[in-house]
């Protein structure tokens, strides 16, 4: 048998030396560059990431900033007029103090909305939003809030229709929740849609789902945008809307809270044709001893801070 420091015989008989090459290398330093390689790889990531996020930061506080201001500026300049009005007493200014009422309540309800969206996305990031689920049915619950916006949407010169395939469908749903993921769906359709437009909202019950759409013949979104506005202050941006920037909250806050139900939401779109958002909730229902109560006193409120300037353009 050969082995290593044996003496063994070849071919010819002859008395055959096995040696062992010893070839040692120092792999320490290689690994030591390999690791060093991958760790300023690694150091770079993080550092394009921390300044794309800091890039997003200041892009955020410059929107939120304008979003504060525009509504303080408005409100001020209406107190100022009101001050040179104060002391007519001809219908002419009385009217015109109301008109000017109105103006600083909408821009009140526009304030309260970036606030209470800030909060709500604080809240989420701390994981204290909780859902107050109660069995529903969905169908009202959508037709309810879609027919009490149609005279705001009808005075901007867009159809408003609503449709479903069934009357009942019983669904565990947090309504207040639901109501503010329809009413900010619907103030983007409306927002992002010329005159003579039209929007569609539909409930279609398809057994252990049902599908609420949300379709607008609005500006529609760029296909490389689509993914991005759902994400924390991600918006579409460029010149191509130029009448607001927003703060980037609606769509986050849509998402998080279609996900606490269990459901997704997506988006199809074609610029310059419209857009289409689904939202999939999963058929569930809850055991409750008594059926709670929704607040519905808080409606009014919400649709006033969602279409704070449906009435008049700033
Ligand atoms: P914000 O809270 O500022 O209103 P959202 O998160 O609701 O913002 O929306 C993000 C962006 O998505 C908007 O700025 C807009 O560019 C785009 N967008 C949302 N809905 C529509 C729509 N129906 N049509 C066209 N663009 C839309």
């Amino acid at each position: 048998m050969d082995s290593f420091g044996e003496q063994s015989k070849n071919e010819c008989g002859k008395l055959k030396k096995s040696s062992v090459l010893n070839v040692l290398c120092d792999m320490t330093l290689e690994k030591q560059v390999q690791k060093l390689k991958s760790d300023v790889e690694k150091n770079t990531e993080l550092l394009n990431e921390s300044q794309e996020f800091n890039k997003k930061i200041a892009e955020f506080i410059s929107n939120i900033s304008h979003e504060l201001k525009t509504p303080l500026n408005v409100i001020f300049s209406a107190i100022q007029v009101l001050e040179l009005y104060k002391d007519y007493t001809d219908e002419k200014y009385i009217n015109k103090r109301n008109q000017y009422l109105e103006i600083m309540k909408q821009n009140c309800y526009r304030l309260m909305r970036l606030i209470n969206n800030l909060l709500d996305v604080s809240k989420l990031d701390s994981g204290f939003i909780k859902l107050n689920l109660h069995n529903r049915n969905i169908v009202d619950v959508i037709e309810d809030i879609t027919s009490s916006l149609a005279p705001y949407v009808e005075s901007k010169g867009i159809t408003l229709t609503f449709d479903t395939n069934v009357e009942e469908k019983i669904l565990a749903v947090d309504s207040d929740k639901i109501e503010r993921i329809v009413l900010n769906l619907l103030s983007n359709a409306v927002k992002f849609t010329p005159e003579k437009g039209k929007i569609y909202v539909a409930v279609q019950d398809e057994g252990d789902n049902v599908y609420i759409k949300v379709k607008d013949t609005g500006i529609g979104i760029p296909e490389d945008k689509l993914q991005i506005i759902f994400k924390r202050f991600g918006q579409v941006g460029g010149n191509y809307m130029n009448d607001s920037r927003g703060s980037g909250i609606g769509l986050y806050l849509v998402k998080s809270f279609v996900e606490l139900h269990g459901g997704k939401i997506s988006v199809e779109s074609t610029l310059n044709e419209g857009s289409e958002f689904t939202i999939k909730l999963p058929a569930r229902v809850i055991k409750e001893e008594y059926p709670g109560e929704d607040n519905c006193g808080s409606r009014k409120e919400q649709i006033g801070m969602e279409f704070p300037d449906i009435h008049y353009k700033v």
